[in-house]
């Protein structure tokens, strides 16, 4: 599972300075350094750590903090309040729009998770009495269509997929126009992974964007491959504008930088959490929920 190896150095490090009655600067910075270096084995962002551990010194060594009566235990709250901060602070709430349907746009690399996410969040939006309708947009990867078809019979969430030789642009409208005619209260649209960023991929993404007028833009990463996983985010960020982000795989990656930093390098909230490849895998994000669970 994710951050057990941070978890269990960071409670470790903690769980030394609360056990003291009296701090020193030195032993502040003794664990600031510790954190700093279990940070970045986690595979965080080099300059989202500097900031944070500069930004828990500025707060930590101070008069008010070394003359409390339990400093470690303030040490440990000023750590978690900005753990709390970094990862967007409160929960980032899933769009709704004032006039139906609300519309997802779902991009991502392949491989990333994309098509089995936007299964999970239609799972998640039935479970809340909404009614969504996942609409098939990725013509090039062969499978793309038939596994979301798939997935809505397994689901009983209609799938709206009129083939591979329509354009995904008009998918996308003719979808919508669907979803209005139907009742339908969400539009996911899974659209087209490649395996890099490349133009073609990011000129069909912005077309449809410009089509639907979309509400939420999510942005599929693979949490295992870390740092690697933010920089993608990032561009995609840069050209398309994102809304958040879906971070998958959780429960394989045991490091979990790229939940980490993923909003303080981009500026784009976590809005789900995928921990498996099972439909009901999707949680939504709590930030302050995660920081506890690292720091224990
Ligand atoms: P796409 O190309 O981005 O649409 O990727 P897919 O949705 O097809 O997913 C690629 C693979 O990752 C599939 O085998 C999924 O079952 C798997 N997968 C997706 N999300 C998760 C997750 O949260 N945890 C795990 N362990 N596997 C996942």
């Amino acid at each position: 599972m994710a951050f057990e190896g941070l978890a269990s150095r960071l409670q470790n490090v903690f769980g030394k300075l609360k056990s003291r009655g009296k701090l020193t600067e030195d032993d502040v910075n003794e664990a600031l350094r510790e954190v700093r270096l279990a940070l970045l084995e986690a595979d965080v962002n080099f300059k989202v750590v500097k900031d944070f551990i500069a930004r828990i010194k500025e707060r930590a060594i101070g008069q008010e903090v070394m003359k409390s009566f339990t400093p470690g235990m303030v040490v440990v709250d000023i750590v978690n309040k900005e753990l709390t901060a970094l990862m967007g602070g409160t929960q980032a709430k899933l769009a709704r729009s004032n006039r139906p349907p609300t519309i997802i746009l779902m991009a991502g690399l392949q491989g990333a998770g994309k098509t089995t996410s936007t299964g999970k969040l239609a799972k998640y939006l039935q479970k809340q009495n909404h009614k969504p309708l996942m609409v098939a947009a990725d013509i090039y990867r062969p499978a793309a269509i038939k596994q979301l078809q798939v997935l809505g019979e397994q689901l009983k969430v209609p799938v709206y997929a009129p083939g591979a030789d329509v354009n995904p642009v008009d998918i996308a409208t003719q979808g919508i126009a669907h979803a209005k005619e139907h009742g339908h209260d969400y539009v996911l649209i899974d659209t087209a992974g490649r395996l890099h960023i490349d133009e073609a991929l990011m000129e069909e993404l912005t077309k449809i964007k410009e089509a639907v007028q979309p509400d939420e833009i999510l942005f599929v990463v693979d949490a295992m491959t870390g740092q690697e996983a933010v920089n993608v985010a990032d561009s995609f960020h840069k050209q398309l504008g994102l809304t958040g982000v879906i971070i998958t795989k959780l429960d394989n990656d045991t490091r979990g930088g790229a939940a980490i930093s993923v909003k303080a390098v981009t500026g784009c909230p976590i809005k789900f959490a995928a921990t498996g490849e099972k439909m009901d895998a999707l949680e939504p994000f709590h930030p302050e929920r995660m920081a506890s669970r690292i720091l224990g």
